[in-house]
C-alpha cells in the first residue's frame, strides 16, 4: 500500500498542472510546427511560382525572339529562342520533381496537370509554330507572313497562358488556405493557452484549498486536542486514514503522550488519594495518642483502643497483649475484629523471645504458639529498653498482610508502646503514692479516701461495712530486743497475713508504724471480729526467727468497728476501732475488741 506522505501529497496536488503544462507545451510545440511547416511550403510555393513565372518568361524570350527573326530576318534575333528552348526542358522537368515531392501528393495533382499542359502547348507551339515560322521565314518573308496571319502560334500562346495563369491560381488558392489555417491554429493555440492557463491558476487555487483544508482538518484536530489535554481532559485522537502519514504519526504520537499523561494524572490522583487517606489516617493516629495520654488506667487505654484499632487497622483482626506485673503472662488489654482474647505465655511468642517484628513462619522460624500460625503479623511492644506485650493481626480474610497494614501496624504498636508504658509508670506511681513501701499494704492515705468513698457507699446502699484497727503489742520491746530490722521482718510477715486473710474486696493498710487496719466493705461487725479473731490467733501462733536467733511469742491487739448504731462516718468509725483497740491494750493485749457503739461488746483474749 502507498503511503500518503506530505511531499507525495503536495507533489500529487501539482501533477495535474504539470499535465496542462505539457499538454500545452506540446500543442504549442505542435501549432509552431505546423507554423514552420507551412512558412517552409508558402516559401517553396512562391519559389514554384517565381519558376513557373521563369518557364512564361522563356516562353515569352521565345516568341519575341521568334517575331524578330521573322519580321528582320536576322538570324541574331533567334538567340533568345534558341536559348529559352534548350532551358526549358530543364526548368520543366525541375518544376515537375518539386511537384512530385510535395507532402500532401493531392495538393500537387492540379498544378502537375497545369504544368504539364503548359509543356505540352509549348512543345505544340515549338513544332506546329515556331519550327515552320523559322523554316517559312528562311524561304521568305512573305511566306512567313502568311503563316503568322494564320494566328495559330497566338492562340496557342493564350492557352499557355491561360494555363500559367491557372497554375498560379491553384498554388495561390492552397497557399491562401494553408494560411487560412495555419493562423486559425494559431487563434485556437491562442486560446488553449489562455484555457490551460486559466485552468493552471484555478486548479493551483483548487489544489492548494484543498491541501489546505486537508492539513487544517488533521492539524487542526491535533491542535484541539492538544488544547483541551492542556485544559485536563483526557484525549484520544481518532486514526484518520486519509491524513498524510506525518499527521498520522504526529496523532499516534499524540495519543502516546495524551496516554502517558492521564496516567501520570491517574497516578497523581491515586497519589493524592493516598496522601489524603493518610493525613487522615495521621490524624487519627495522633487522636489515639492524645486519648491514651489522657488515659489513667489500662482500662481506660483498653476502652479507647477497642474503638481506634479496627479504624487504624481495617480489615484486620488481632490482639494487643500486656505483661502482667509479675511478667510471666501476656494478658488481653483489647482485641478486635472477632480475634480471641486469651492470655498466653510469653515464652510462646517468637517476636518477645527475638525482640523483632514476625511475619509468619520462615523456613527456619517457627511459628508464634500464641495465636494464629500463618499469615499473621507479631509485634514485639518495647519502650525505654522494657518489654510491654505484643501487637499482633492478621487479615479478616485469612490473605497476606498488605505492607501498607504492616507499616500502620508498626506505627500503632509504637504509640501503643509509649501510652502502655505511660500507664505502666502512671500506675508505678500511683502505686507508690497510695501503698506502703515495706509491706505493700495502701498507706494511711489512700486507707482514709477509701474509707470516706465506701462509708457514702455503703449508707447509700444499706449495705454494712466494717473497720479492723490492730496494733502489735510490745513492738518496741522487740526492736530493742532484736534490732530494727528484726521488727521489719514481722512488720512484713504481719502485712503478708492481712493480705492472705483479707477477702475481696477487703482494703489491708498499714496507717503508720506498727498498726494495720483492714477496711471491710459488706462485711458487718460479726464477719468482721471473725476474722480479726482468725488474725489474731494466727499471729498469736507464730514462731519467727530472725538471724537464726528466736524472736518470741507475737501478739496483736484489735479493735473492730461497724457502721450503725452512731456510727456514720469514716471519722467516727476509725475512732470507734481505735477506742476498741485501745480497750484491748488496757485489756491486757493479744485480743480483739469491738466498739462500744456496735454491737455488744465482745472481748476476745488470750494470756499474753
Ligand atoms: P504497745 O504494746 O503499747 O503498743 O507498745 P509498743 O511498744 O508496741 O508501742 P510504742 O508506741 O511504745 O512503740 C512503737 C514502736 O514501733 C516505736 C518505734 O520504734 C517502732 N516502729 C515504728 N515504726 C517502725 C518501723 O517501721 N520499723 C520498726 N522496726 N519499728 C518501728
Ligand atoms: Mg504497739
Ligand atoms: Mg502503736
Amino acid at each position: 500500500m502507498v503511503v500518503l506522505t506530505l511531499r507525495r501529497m503536495l507533489l500529487l496536488s501539482q501533477l495535474p498542472f504539470w499535465v496542462l503544462m505539457v499538454a500545452a507545451f506540446s500543442l504549442l510545440s505542435i501549432t509552431l510546427h505546423e507554423r514552420v511547416v507551412a512558412t517552409n511550403r508558402a516559401t517553396h510555393v512562391r519559389e514554384e511560382l517565381a519558376q513557373v513565372a521563369g518557364i512564361m518568361q522563356h516562353v515569352v524570350d521565345m516568341e519575341t525572339g521568334l517575331r524578330g527573326f521573322v519580321i528582320a530576318g536576322n538570324p541574331v534575333f533567334l538567340e533568345p529562342y534558341t536559348a529559352a528552348r534548350a532551358a526549358l526542358p530543364g526548368e520543366f522537368a525541375l518544376l515537375q520533381l518539386t511537384l512530385r515531392q510535395q507532402v500532401n501528393p493531392r495538393e500537387a495533382v492540379a498544378p502537375l496537370a497545369h504544368l504539364n499542359r503548359v509543356e505540352a502547348l509549348v512543345g505544340r507551339w515549338q513544332t506546329t509554330v515556331a519550327e515552320p515560322e523559322i523554316a517559312a521565314r528562311a524561304r521568305g518573308l512573305s511566306e512567313a507572313a502568311a503563316f503568322v496571319k494564320q494566328q495559330t502560334g497566338k492562340r496557342l500562346l493564350d492557352s499557355i497562358r491561360a494555363e500559367v495563369e491557372a497554375y498560379q491560381q491553384a498554388r495561390q488558392q492552397q497557399l491562401q488556405r494553408a494560411e487560412t489555417a495555419a493562423a486559425a491554429k494559431l487563434r485556437s493555440l491562442q486560446l488553449s493557452l489562455y484555457g490551460v492557463a486559466a485552468l493552471t491558476i484555478l486548479g493551483s487555487v483548487a489544489a492548494s484549498l484543498v491541501g489546505a483544508s486537508l492539513l487544517r482538518r488533521s492539524l487542526g484536530a491535533v491542535t484541539d486536542a492538544a488544547e483541551r489535554l492542556t485544559a485536563g481532559e483526557t484525549v484520544t485522537l481518532a486514526e484518520r486514514r486519509a491524513s498524510p502519514a506525518e499527521i498520522q504519526t504526529l496523532s499516534r504520537a499524540f495519543n502516546h503522550m495524551s496516554g502517558r499523561l492521564a496516567q501520570a494524572r491517574r497516578q497523581a490522583d491515586e497519589h493524592a488519594r493516598e496522601l489524603a487517606a493518610r493525613n487522615v489516617w495521621m490524624r487519627t493516629l495522633g487522636e489515639l495518642s492524645d486519648w491514651l495520654q489522657a488515659a489513667r488506667s489500662l482500662e481506660e487505654a483498653a476502652g479507647i483502643l477497642e474503638r481506634a484499632l479496627p479504624a487504624l487497622l481495617p480489615g484486620t483482626q488481632g490482639t494487643l497483649h500486656h505483661h502482667n506485673a509479675s511478667r510471666n503472662l501476656l494478658l488481653a488489654v483489647v482485641s478486635w475484629g472477632g480475634a480471641e482474647a486469651r492470655p498466653s505465655s510469653p515464652g510462646d511468642c517468637w517476636a518477645l523471645r527475638r525482640g523483632e517484628a514476625r511475619q509468619d513462619a520462615g523456613v527456619l522460624a517457627p511459628p508464634c504458639l500464641h495465636g494464629p500460625q500463618q499469615r499473621y503479623l507479631c509485634l514485639p511492644l518495647f519502650s525505654h529498653g522494657e518489654t510491654l506485650g505484643t501487637l499482633r493481626l492478621q487479615a479478616q480474610g485469612g490473605e497476606a498482610l498488605s505492607e501498607a497494614t504492616r507499616a500502620a501496624a508498626e506505627d500503632v504498636a509504637q504509640q501503643v508502646a509509649l501510652a502502655l508504658a505511660g500507664l505502666r509508670l502512671l500506675d508505678r506511681l500511683q502505686q507508690q503514692a497510695i501503698r506502703d513501701p515495706l509491706t505493700g499494704l495502701f498507706n494511711r492515705r489512700h486507707l482514709e479516701e477509701q474509707l470516706e468513698q465506701r462509708v457514702l457507699a455503703a449508707e447509700a446502699a444499706g449495705q454494712p461495712l466494717s473497720l479492723v484497727a490492730l496494733d502489735v503489742d510490745h513492738f518496741k520491746r522487740l526492736n530493742d530486743s532484736f534490732g530494727h530490722e528484726a521488727g521489719d521482718m514481722v512488720l512484713v510477715r504481719m502485712g503478708a497475713a492481712l493480705r492472705d486473710l483479707s477477702p475481696a474486696p477487703a482494703l489491708a493498710a498499714r496507717p503508720g508504724g506498727e498498726e494495720f487496719s483492714i477496711l471491710l466493705p459488706d462485711q458487718p461487725l460479726p464477719a468482721a471480729l471473725e476474722l480479726a479473731e482468725r488474725l489474731r490467733s494466727e499471729v498469736a501462733g507464730w514462731t519467727l526467727e530472725f538471724a537464726g536467733m528466736p524472736l518470741g511469742p507475737v501478739s496483736v491487739s484489735i479493735g473492730v468497728a461497724g457502721l450503725g448504731s452512731g456510727i456514720a462516718t469514716g471519722q467516727a468509725l476509725t475512732r470507734a476501732a481505735d477506742d476498741a483497740l485501745y480497750q484491748a491494750k488496757r485489756t491486757g493485749r493479744n485480743r480483739v475488741v469491738p466498739s462500744d457503739a456496735g454491737s455488744p461488746a465482745r472481748i476476745s483474749s488470750l494470756p499474753s
